[in-house]
C-alpha cells in the first residue's frame, strides 16, 4: 500500500501554496489527501481558489466557534479523529496561520511526523500572531522545508538540528509557474480598462494596520496622495472592509477619485494585475514574494518582514506610513530608477518536486 500524506489548509495563502502537491505526490508514489479546516470559508476567500485550481478537499472540518482559540480547539478535535481513522504516514502543514499550528499540534499528539512548508521565516515581531504560529510549528515539526536562506539562519539560531532542515524553494512560485497560461488569459485588465504599467495595485489586511483607527485615517491620506501617480486598484480583504465601515471611513474611501475598491479577486485576475502593475503597495506576506518573482516594484508598509530575500535580492522595500517617504519611492519607480531585483535561488516552479523527494527518502529510511 502506498504511504498516505495529509495536507492541511485553512486560509487563502495556504490554498495557494499547495496547488501542485496532488499531481507531484501521486507521481512520486504517494496517496495524497487534502483537508480544509474551514478557517476561510466564503466564496471570495476560499471557494474561488478551489474552483480555479481544480482542488477538491477530501475532508472538510466543521468549525463551530468564531474566536481563534475556539477554532483551534475545533481543528484539534476534528483532525484527531481523522488522523486516528486514516493513519497518515506524514502530515504537511503550510504557512503560519492558526490552522497551521493547530494541525501541527494535532499531528504531534497523535504521534504522526510533521512537515512544515515555508519554515524558518521570522519577522522578530511578537506582536504578529503569525510569528508565534511559525516558531511553535517549526519546533514540533520533523521536516522543515525552507524557501530562502534566512530560514536556515533563523533555525540554526534556535538550535534546530540541521538534518531536519531542507532548502527546497517556494511552493507559492510553483503555483505561479504552473498557472502562467491561465494568468495571462485573465480578462481583468480589459474589464477594468487598465494599461500595462499605468496603475498601482494595493492590498492591506494585517491587524496592525487595519484594526487601528489612526492608522486607517493615515492610510486614507496616503491613498489620496498616491493617486497622483495613477489609478489605484484595491481588492479589499473582508477584515479591512469591516474595519473601514466600523470606523465610518467607507463613504470617504468611496469618494476618492482614482481609487477603485473591489471585492477580493480570484487568483488568475490578481496575478495578472501584479504582473502588469507600476507598483504594488501592500502589507501582505506572500505578495512580497510574488512581486519579487515578477521583478515588479513592491512597497511594503510594515516595519519588518519575515521574507528578507524580497528586500535583497528582491524588488521589495519596507516603507513607513509616511507620505513623503512613499512619494519619494513612487517617483523613483515612475522614473524607472527603482531597483529591478533578482529572483532568489530555487524559486523556479520545482519546490513541490523537491519536497516529494525529501519525504520519500525520509519515509523509505
Ligand atoms: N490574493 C488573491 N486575491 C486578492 C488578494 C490576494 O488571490 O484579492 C493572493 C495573493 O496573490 C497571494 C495570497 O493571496 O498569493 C496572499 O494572501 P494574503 O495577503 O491574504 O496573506 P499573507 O500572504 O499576508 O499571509
Amino acid at each position: 500500500m502506498q504511504p498516505l500524506l495529509f495536507t492541511i489548509v485553512g486560509t487563502r495563502p495556504n490554498f495557494i501554496k499547495v496547488t501542485q502537491f496532488d499531481r507531484v505526490f501521486r507521481k512520486a508514489g504517494f496517496r495524497h489527501e487534502l483537508i480544509h479546516t474551514g478557517q476561510h470559508y466564503d466564496l471570495n476567500m476560499a471557494g474561488v481558489f478551489f474552483r480555479q485550481f481544480d482542488l477538491e478537499p477530501d475532508h472538510r472540518l466543521e468549525l463551530t466557534h468564531a474566536s481563534p482559540t475556539g477554532q483551534m480547539a475545533d481543528i484539534l478535535l476534528g483532525l484527531e479523529s481523522l488522523f486516528l481513522k486514516h493513519k497518515p504516514a506524514m502530515v504537511l502543514v503550510p504557512g503560519d496561520v492558526n490552522s497551521t499550528l493547530a494541525a501541527a499540534l494535532a499531528a504531534n499528539k497523535c504521534g504522526i511526523p510533521i512537515a512544515h512548508i515555508e519554515s524558518g521565516l521570522r519577522s522578530e515581531d511578537k506582536g504578529m500572531p503569525e510569528e508565534h504560529n511559525r516558531i511553535l510549528t517549526d519546533h514540533i515539526s520533523d521536516l522543515l522545508f525552507i524557501t530562502e536562506q534566512s530560514g536556515i539562519d533563523n533555525l540554526a539560531k534556535e538550535n534546530i538540528r540541521p538534518d531536519r532542515i531542507h532548502m527546497v524553494g517556494n511552493t507559492m512560485i510553483d503555483t505561479l509557474v504552473g498557472f502562467e497560461g491561465r494568468i495571462d488569459a485573465s480578462p481583468i485588465m480589459e474589464d477594468l480598462g487598465l494599461q500595462n504599467g499605468h496603475y498601482l495595485l494595493m492590498t492591506m489586511h494585517r491587524p496592525a494596520t487595519v484594526d487601528d483607527k489612526d492608522a486607517m485615517v493615515q492610510l486614507t491620506r496616503l491613498i489620496k496622495s498616491m493617486s497622483q501617480f495613477g489609478r489605484i486598484i484595491f481588492p479589499m480583504h473582508p477584515r479591512t472592509r469591516k474595519r473601514l465601515e466600523g470606523f465610518g471611513l467607507d463613504k470617504e474611501w468611496d469618494s476618492i477619485e482614482f481609487l477603485t475598491l473591489l471585492e477580493p479577486l480570484g487568483y488568475f485576475a490578481f496575478q495578472k494585475l501584479i504582473k502588469h502593475a507600476l507598483v504594488v503597495v501592500t502589507d501582505s506576506g506572500g505578495i512580497q514574494e510574488e512581486t519579487t518573482f515578477r521583478q515588479v516594484p513592491c512597497l511594503t508598509l510594515r516595519p519588518n518582514t519575515e521574507r528578507p530575500s524580497t528586500l535583497n535580492p528582491g524588488s521589495n522595500t519596507l516603507v513607513p506610513f509616511d507620505i513623503s517617504a512613499i512619494t519619494s519611492f513612487l517617483q523613483q519607480i515612475k522614473q524607472g530608477t527603482y531597483k529591478k531585483g533578482d529572483i532568489p535561488p530555487m524559486w523556479d516552479g520545482q519546490a513541490s518536486e523537491r519536497i516529494a523527494e525529501v519525504i520519500k527518502r525520509r519515509l523509505d529510511a
